[in-house]
């Protein structure tokens, strides 16, 4: 089955396949090992304009499909490196998007070259699903900043990242604001031994009076939730192509391993059991790769209609790398199940896929809350409909520029 052609990214397709393939599947296994992506592999992800091709003005001319494009074949290799490109896009997007001047000129081109690492500080202790439970504050200071402090979890490159986006309650609702990871008031904490994207670098973030300038807001006092939404259209794009690289990547190695490994007297590829494995791994995958597809070729046309389309296919590509990954490891058997075999690493991740940027039970209460409004109407485009709960908000329609 042949891969769907992406328009303005079949060339560019080739490039990110090669890359991933010569620099990022031999090493994946020792990045999930080592439970970190090492900083030659961040270089060279940032010199090829990856990091910062979210960006309308960035260093790599790609349109929301070739975004797609890249993100799937980054994920077909390594979904930690590919959760790098995913935290980092949403905050370049949402400085792009929402960013004052001073922001924007401090910012945008070290989130473009990569020589500032991003991080999305949303989820706390008593804040996953549900974001209306956010306990960090921002209060003012008196002099336009504001003082912020919490304690966010599970954030993905925590780590290393130098900024972060962070979101905190402030007088006038929940607000964002850009904070320097180096800032004193900041401390981070290793999160290890995570069941998948091992190498995703997580950290517990704590932040103690952090002072931040007026700058540091990301929009008005009292529309982080705006750009919760915007981001997070992202960042679930992102996801969803990577799943689509996760499913990819369990079809490739199982259709090779059954193509060799001989049983029954009989290559396992001969076997009728194994082929409706494969032969489900393929359309699955197919089908994941077209709803992605379309998701992003609404937002290329600024379509708001984009937002459900993005849910759809995020809901559907973690559920298809999910069995494409548990069926890869049962073609390989007991080989598919020592850590360090990619089998086991996919598998792994692809649960983690079900959780992140809005779990799978989240996106069945939005979709079913969008179908149940429209009728279920197939159309090409929608009202932006509320995502995780939050409430419907004229400016949470997707725009690129
Ligand atoms: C590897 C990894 C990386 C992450 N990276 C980041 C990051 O970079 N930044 C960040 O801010 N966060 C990050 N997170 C956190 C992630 O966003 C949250 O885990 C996610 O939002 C779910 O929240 P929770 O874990 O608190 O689960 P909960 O919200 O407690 O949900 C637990 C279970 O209940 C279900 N559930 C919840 N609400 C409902 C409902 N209304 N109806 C039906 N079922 C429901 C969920 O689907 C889930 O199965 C990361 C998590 C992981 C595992």
């Amino acid at each position: 089955m042949r891969a769907v052609a992406a328009t303005g990214a079949d060339a560019s397709r080739a490039a990110f396949r090669s890359f991933v393939d010569e620099v990022v599947i031999p090493r994946a296994g020792d990045f999930d090992l080592a439970g970190a992506v090492p900083p030659d592999v961040v270089a060279e992800v940032a010199a090829r304009g990856y990091l910062g091709a979210v960006l309308p003005d960035g260093p790599l001319p790609l349109d929301m499909v070739g975004l797609g494009a890249l993100h799937e074949e980054v994920g077909r290799g390594c979904s930690s490196l590919r959760s790098l490109l995913t935290v980092h896009s949403m905050v370049a997007f949402a400085v792009h998007r929402w960013g004052g001047d001073a922001a924007r000129e401090r910012w945008l081109g070290p989130l473009a070259d990569g020589s500032a690492l991003g991080a999305f500080c949303l989820t706390e202790s008593g804040a996953g699903s549900d974001v209306t439970g956010l306990a960090a504050t921002a209060e003012e200071d008196g002099r336009g900043g504001y003082v912020i402090t919490g304690h966010k979890r599970w954030i993905t490159f925590g780590q290393v990242a130098d900024l972060l986006l962070v979101f905190a309650r402030t007088g006038a609702g929940i607000g964002a604001f850009l904070v320097e990871a180096a800032d004193p008031a900041v401390r981070r904490a290793p999160v290890r031994d995570v069941l998948g994207t091992r190498a995703g670098m997580l950290a517990e973030i704590t932040l103690i009076g952090c002072r931040v300038g007026p700058e540091a807001l990301v929009g008005g006092p009292g529309t982080g939730l705006n750009v919760i939404t915007g981001a997070l259209d992202v960042g679930r794009y992102s996801v969803a192509a990577g799943c689509v690289g996760i499913a990819q990547g369990c079809l490739e190695i199982s259709a090779a391993h059954a193509a060799t490994r001989r049983q029954g007297g009989a290559l396992l590829k001969d076997h009728q059991l194994v082929r409706r494995m494969i032969t489900r791994m393929a359309v699955d995958t197919e089908a994941a790769r077209l709803l992605c597809l379309r998701a992003g070729r609404l937002k290329d046309e600024g379509d708001p209609g984009t937002l459900v389309a993005t849910c759809a296919a995020k809901y559907f590509a973690a559920g298809v790398a999910a069995r494409a990954a548990s069926d890869a490891v049962q073609v390989h058997g007991a080989v598919g199940c020592v850590d360090g075999h990619p089998a086991a690493r996919y598998y792994r991740d692809a649960k983690v896929m079900e959780i992140i940027e809005g779990s799978s039970q989240v996106h069945e209460n939005l979709i079913a809350e969008d179908v149940c409004r429209t009728g279920g109407v197939p159309r090409s485009a929608s009202p932006a409909v509320p995502l995780q709960g939050l409430p419907p908000d004229e400016t949470t329609r997707w725009e690129i520029a």
